[in-house]
C-alpha cells in the first residue's frame, strides 16, 4: 500500500512505502519537467506498465491464443458481425505472459541485432505489454495472411471494416499512425476498452500520452 500526502503551500510529499518513509522536499520541483513526468507515468521507452491478467479470467478464443473473457465476448460479437458482412478476422495473437515478453524482447529482437530502442519501436519491453492484461489482440485478415503483422494490413477489407465498426464493440487501435507513444504504426493491434477495469488498465495510454512527446 502507498500512501501519497502532499502538502498545500508547496510541492512536498511524504510517501510511506510499508514501513519506509521517504520525504521528498522542494528539491523535487528541480527535476527537469520530462524526467519528471516520465517518473509520474512510469513509462519505459515509450510504453506504460501493465500487469498481468488474472490467470482464471483468460479463455481460449483460437488455438494457443487467449485473451481476458470480456474481450472474448466482445470478440465474438465482432466476428460474428463481421462475418454477416462478408469479412473474416483472424486472430493472430492475445494474452502475452511477462516471460514470454521478456523472450521477444530479449532474445528474439537480440538475435536481429536490435537495439533496445530500435526494439522498442515494434515491441514492448517485458511488464509493458498490453499484450500482458488479456484486453489486447493482434487481428488479421484471413483471406489476407500476407498482410500479418505487416503495414499493409491496412489496406485489407478487414482493417476497413474494423475502422468502421471496431468502436461499436469497444475496440480501439493501440498505436495508429504518428501516437504520440512513438511506438511503430500497428494496424493489426487492437485493445478492448468495454469495461471499467480496461478502461482503468489504458488511463495512462489514454490520457497521458498525448501530453508527452518521445
Ligand atoms: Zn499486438
Amino acid at each position: 500500500m502507498l500512501f501519497l500526502l502532499i502538502g498545500a503551500s508547496s510541492f512536498s510529499a511524504l510517501l510511506i512505502f510499508g514501513s519506509r518513509k521517504v520525504w521528498l522536499g522542494d528539491d523535487s520541483l528541480e527535476l527537469p519537467p520530462s524526467i519528471s513526468e516520465i517518473s509520474q507515468d512510469r513509462r519505459l521507452l515509450g510504453h506504460f506498465p501493465y500487469p498481468e491478467a488474472d490467470q482464471n479470467m483468460l479463455v481460449v478464443v483460437h488455438p494457443g491464443i487467449r485473451v481476458h473473457l470480456d474481450t472474448a465476448r466482445a470478440l465474438k460479437k465482432m466476428t460474428a458481425a463481421a462475418v454477416s458482412d462478408g469479412i473474416s478476422l483472424s486472430f493472430l495473437s492475445g494474452y502475452r505472459s511477462h516471460n514470454l515478453q521478456k523472450e521477444i524482447f530479449f532474445e528474439v529482437k537480440s538475435e536481429r541485432n536490435q537495439t533496445a530502442i530500435q526494439r522498442a519501436k515494434v515491441s514492448a519491453p517485458p511488464g509493458y505489454s498490453e499484450h500482458s492484461t488479456g484486453y489486447a489482440i493482434d487481428l488479421g485478415d484471413s483471406t489476407r495472411p500476407e498482410t500479418h503483422f505487416r503495414k499493409e494490413f491496412e489496406n485489407t477489407p478487414a482493417f476497413k471494416w474494423l475502422e468502421k465498426n471496431a468502436p461499436r464493440y469497444h475496440f480501439t487501435l493501440s498505436f495508429p499512425e504518428g501516437n504520440p507513444q512513438g511506438v511503430s504504426y500497428e494496424p493489426w493491434h487492437w485493445r478492448y476498452e468495454g469495461s471499467a477495469d480496461a478502461l482503468r488498465e489504458f488511463e495512462n495510454a489514454r490520457t497521458r500520452s498525448s501530453s508527452i512527446k518521445n
